[in-house]
């Protein structure tokens, strides 16, 4: 069979630990094989970025903006001591944050599920899909212990110097403590649009949620926000394509999402979307089955995996020991951005090859072979536990026949 041809390069980057080889394996066993691959590689592995002063990150995300779609493998985000076990020049900021920074990005996390696993709710049929804002509020705040009696106030200085000043709070001797955090326009709205854009494309309903009777100018400009966009951009689209836009208070969304069926997104505010998102990601069953996209309001694709270098994993690889671990969620990364490449070009052959790919890793596991940890999760008989190599050819035997 002639390979697949594709004419725009697709945005590789590389990373670090036990992805970085899972990341070879997928390659050479279930794409090469099939696709005349056209990337554009960016080695975000550690020792590189160290290397570059970290400007390789910087020219990925630009190649992004330039081709539209990449696709990245999980990266070790340097602490004290990552710098000195990779002897680096600096602690170098999270490639994703810097990423996300430049792309002004939503990132969006949608569980993979295969028949054998359940959710722990029993009534989530389709994968619930988590949208965080992740941008300000209390990742950004200012704050602040008080010792003993004092005044709290909030002051706002318009560029001209007219002065607003606002009451918080009369502190006793035994003082307390305060904060104060921000959101802007600019980015609630490019995350509104990020949303109504994702929900267009994978034409699934899309919910958002916040504490705007509480929060009467904070909560309520997000709320406000997205009505508006909502409003004058995407209602017709919306109706088109027959999906909804549903607002509710976080409280009666977290009881619906419960009692839900799933297949809907369901966008958070910052905190929101830290917490939800490993609840969701835990009662679908394992962070090793969790997918993850950036999607900027421009259109801009990112693809990963939600899980690290599973580091544990690496040391014992390192140390000739056996690993089992599971590359679906990276799998899912590259089907994503060869078939979001597809759909931008009009390459049918790509889009139906990645769908091939996730039948095959979906089939796999629901022949019962599969790696550790959902041999500890699944509720299938006569599981066949193999290696993290054995389960990217198990995936090939069946892809062999989808495309052959
Ligand atoms: P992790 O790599 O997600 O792994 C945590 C644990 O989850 C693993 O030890 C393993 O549990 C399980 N796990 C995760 N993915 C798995 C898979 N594919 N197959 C089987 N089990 C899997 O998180 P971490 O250990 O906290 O972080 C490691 C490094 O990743 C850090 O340097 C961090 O900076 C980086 N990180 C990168 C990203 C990213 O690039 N997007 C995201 C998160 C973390 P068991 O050990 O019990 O088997
Ligand atoms: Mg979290």
């Amino acid at each position: 069979m002639a390979k697949i041809k594709m004419p725009v390069p697709l945005v590789e980057m590389d990373g670090d630990e036990m992805t970085r080889i899972i990341w070879d394996f997928i390659k050479v066993n279930l794409l090469e094989p099939y696709i005349d691959l056209n990337l554009e590689y960016y080695d975000l592995g550690l020792p590189h970025r160290d290397e570059t002063d970290d400007a390789v990150t910087i020219q990925a995300a630009e190649a992004i903006k330039k081709y539209g779609v990449g696709v990245k493998c999980a990266t070790i985000t340097p602490n004290a001591q990552r710098v000195e076990e990779y002897h680096l020049k600096d602690m170098y900021k999270s490639p994703n944050g810097t990423i996300r920074a430049i792309l002004d990005g939503t990132v969006f996390r949608a569980p993979i599920l295969v028949k054998g696993i359940k959710p722990s709710v029993r009534t989530w049929e389709a994968p619930i899909t988590i949208a965080r804002h992740a941008y300000g509020d209390v990742y950004k705040d200012t704050e602040y212990k008080v010792d003993g009696a004092a005044t709290a106030e909030l002051v706002i200085t318009k560029k001209d110097g007219e002065e607003t000043r606002l009451h918080v709070f009369d502190y006793n001797e035994n003082g307390g403590i305060v904060l104060s955090m921000y959101n802007t326009d600019d980015s609630i709205s490019s995350f509104a649009r990020s949303c109504f854009n994702y929900a267009l494309d994978t034409k699934q309903d899309l919910w958002f949620a916040t504490k705007d009777t509480i929060s009467k100018q904070y909560d309520h400009r997000f709320k406000d926000i997205f009505a508006e966009i909502f409003e004058a951009e995407y209602k017709e689209k919306f109706e088109k394509a027959h999906i909804e836009y549903f607002y509710t208070l976080i409280d009666d969304a977290v009881a619906r999402v419960i009692r839900s069926k799933g297949g809907f997104i369901w966008a958070c505010k910052n905190y929101d979307g830290d917490v939800m998102s490993d609840m969701v990601a835990t009662a679908f069953g394992s962070l090793a089955m969790m997918t993850s996209v950036l999607v900027s309001p421009q259109g801009y694709y990112e693809y990963e995996a939600a899980h690290g270098t599973v580091t544990r994993h690496y040391y014992k690889h390192l140390a000739g020991e056996e690993t089992s671990t599971n590359s679906m969620a990276t799998i899912f990364a590259w089907s994503g951005a060869l078939r979001k490449r597809g759909e931008l070009d009009g390459n049918r052959q790509l889009m139906e090859f990645a769908d091939a790919l996730e039948k095959a890793s979906i089939a796999t596991i629901e022949k019962g072979v599969m790696t550790k940890d959902l041999a500890l999760l699944t509720e299938l008989d006569n599981v066949k536990v193999v290696n993290t190599e054995n389960f990217i050819k198990e995936i090939k035997l069946r892809l062999d026949k989808l495309v052959g």
